[in-house]
Formats: C-alpha cells, sequence, structure tokens
C-alpha cells in the first residue's frame, strides 16, 4: 500500500465516523459532563462519561456537539477507544494523543485506530480540532475527583 492511499483510507475512516459516528448521545447516568468549545473552528463537543460503581473506570463514553469532520471523527474515536478504560489509562490516553499531535508518538497495536488522526499533525489549524475532545476529557476526568457529579461546567478557553 503506498502513502498516498493510505492516507486515502485514513481519511475514510474520519469520514465514516464523521457520518455515522458510533458514541453520539449522552451516557446514562451521566457521572462526568464537560464541554468543549473550539473557537479557531466553530467545533462544540459535549462529552459525558459513565463510571463504575468504584468511579475509576469507564464505563461508557458519549459525545453531542456540531463541528468539522476531524473534530467530529476524533470524538467518536476516543469514545470508542475508552470503553471500560481506567481513568489512569484514559489520562495517558490523552498525553498520547497530543504527543501524537506533535509529531512524537504513536499509539500501540492495541489502539491503533487513533492513529488514523495521527495525518492530522501535519495541519496545525486542524490540530485544535482534533484535540478538543481531548482536552474535554481531560476536564472531565479532572474536574472532581470524588464520585458525585458536581455541576455542570464550561470549558471554553481557548487550549492548545
Ligand atoms: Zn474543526
Amino acid at each position: 500500500m503506498t502513502l498516498g492511499n493510505l492516507r486515502d483510507l485514513y481519511q475514510q475512516v474520519i469520514l465514516e465516523h464523521y457520518k455515522k459516528p458510533k458514541h453520539k448521545g449522552q451516557t446514562n447516568p451521566v457521572h462526568r459532563y464537560q464541554k468543549g468549545h473550539n473557537p479557531s473552528c466553530g467545533d462544540t463537543i459535549e462529552l459525558t462519561l459513565q463510571l463504575n460503581d468504584a468511579g475509576d473506570t469507564i464505563v461508557d463514553a458519549k459525545f453531542q456537539g456540531e463541528g468539522c469532520a476531524i473534530s467530529m471523527a476524533s470524538a467518536d474515536l476516543m469514545a470508542e477507544a475508552l470503553q471500560g478504560k481506567t481513568i489512569k489509562e484514559a489520562l495517558e490516553m490523552v498525553e498520547r494523543f497530543q504527543g501524537m499531535m506533535k509529531g512524537e508518538t504513536e499509539f500501540p497495536k492495541e489502539q491503533r485506530k487513533l492513529n488514523v488522526m495521527q495525518g492530522v499533525s501535519q495541519f496545525p489549524v486542524r490540530i485544535k480540532c482534533a484535540n478538543l475532545t481531548w482536552h474535554a476529557l481531560k476536564a472531565a476526568l479532572e474536574s472532581s475527583n470524588g464520585s458525585q457529579l458536581d455541576g455542570f461546567i464550561s470549558n471554553e478557553k481557548e487550549e492548545r
């Protein structure tokens, strides 16, 4: 497979997740909620997480929002990859994804689906779009280390 074909394939995967997201909606119940906004493109994401009883593992992750194909596909891919992950693992994934956007790293075999976003690192304007959902995840996980949902918070400052 040539590099060009590989890029096309990645593009197809991104478009597929954009058009037919598998994890759109809201978890029930909502244990963590985080809204994220990327002003430079206009992407908005509302991320919800359902945790296990101990509050240390993500049982389900879903997102709602509007934005470009990159931001939406990134959210759907992330939600898929988060199923059953511990909070610690999820935070490591945030680090890794951000590293990947800097062209420094990629995901190991078990999570290689996330590597379809790797090409985005070549387009600086798009990096914020891809990172938005991961910023929201990090904020959601760090928002309260207790097990209670203590109100909805908004995270609309520009990030990167
Ligand atoms: Zn965007």
